[in-house]
């Protein structure tokens, strides 16, 4: 039997690891383990296979010495049929519509602020589930926790997503981006003239979330008038707990343990506003977050408004979460053509463009 690519396999069972939600150690196991062979020319990595000796290797444990070994030799890893086979549900019919009509997702974190996976495992990711686009949307500066990008580290990511284009298939394009701050005064935690260079600005509440109620909308509603935010990010900011069973580790993103409720702000006057002034409403499909609730998304189709159905992805597994997404879009009847991602690159951008 011909040798499988164990790196392509080791990668395969991260990202499908990630999908299902399952806690970060043990998708670092085969991350690792695939950096560590890929490190190591083929010939070498097959050597250590047959000695029995690829657990010698740093970042390689008996679990993934067995995939490897496995791919090596033309089998299909166990770990990895094992998973295939019991990954995922079905999406009724207007879901999986919407999931199909989708060309890429606005909001993504890399291992520049607090995502896991460098710009180009996200980029790949998003090419196998078959996207068209992939707006980088990595943190802005006050967010401290989160590595936020300085003005002068996010000029840098420019640079580098300039160069990972020119390498990644046709067809397929990083579009630039951020999630800024909207700071307590409403006002975008970026300098305007990077703000005016990105293609795709996503402004986010991060701080202060249980401001008071006419705060709290004074504060979006700035936000919202500026011209460069394009989509309001998770707007409540709620978080329902989502932690899976058997799942005893400390919180995982994704594994929330405690609920937060959602921010209050007159939702009917900063969805108007959103509907006036062009700004998308986010459709979050993270599972600890499903935000805004189904009330408010129907709330915001009702006063006119676009969304975009994000996964928010802090690693390349989460860009496949679309489809908790749509699921939810599709029950409040949000329709394709409400939804700014199922445009192709070129209209996004230049829609985002023509607003600033
Ligand atoms: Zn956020
Ligand atoms: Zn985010």
């Amino acid at each position: 039997m011909t040798a499988r690519d164990p790196i392509a396999d080791l990668r395969r069972i991260a990202f499908l690891l990630e999908r299902a939600n399952e806690a970060t150690y043990r998708v670092r196991a085969f991350r690792s383990a695939a950096k560590a062979v890929a490190a190591l020319p083929t010939a070498e990595v097959a050597e250590l296979a047959r000695a029995g000796k690829l657990t010698d290797l740093s970042g390689v444990g008996a679990v993934t010495a067995r995939c490897v070994a496995e791919s090596l030799a033309g089998e299909e890893p166990v770990y990895l049929r094992r998973l295939a086979a019991t990954e995922g549900t079905d999406l009724d019919a207007e879901a999986a519509a919407l999931r199909t009509a989708l060309r890429g997702d606005c909001h993504t974190h890399s291992d520049w602020s607090d995502g896991g996976s460098p710009i180009e495992e996200m980029a790949l990711a998003a090419v196998e589930l078959g996207h068209e686009y992939l707006v980088l949307t990595d943190h802005s500066p006050r967010l401290k926790v989160a590595r936020g990008l300085t003005a002068d580290r996010l000029r840098r990511q420019l640079e580098q997503v300039a160069q990972l284009n020119e390498a990644l298939p046709p067809g397929f394009r990083i579009l630039t981006g951020i999630e800024v701050d909207i700071l307590a005064d409403g006002t975008l935690d970026q300098d305007e003239e990077l703000l005016a260079q990105l293609d795709v600005v996503v402004g986010s509440v991060h701080s202060n979330l249980s401001d008071e109620r006419g705060r709290m909308t004074r504060r979006m509603l700035t936000a919202v008038a500026n011209p460069h935010l394009d989509i309001l990010g998770h707007c409540t900011g709620r978080m329902v707990s989502t932690r899976p069973a058997g799942v005893t580790g400390p919180g995982d993103r994704g594994h929330r343990r405690r609920a937060r409720g959602e921010s209050d702000f007159d939702a009917d006057a900063v969805f108007a506003a959103c509907a006036e002034r062009g700004v998308v409403v986010e459709i979050n499909s993270r599972p600890e977050r499903q935000d805004p609730p189904k009330r408010l998304i129907r709330r915001a189709l009702e006063a006119g408004c676009r969304f975009a159905i994000n996964t928010d992805a802090h690693a390349p597994g989460q860009l496949d979460w679309q489809r908790f997404g749509c699921e939810r879009a599709a029950r409040c009847g949000v329709p394709a053509d409400r939804v700014v991602n199922t445009w192709p690159a070129q209209r996004l951008v230049a829609w985002a463009a023509s607003r600033s």
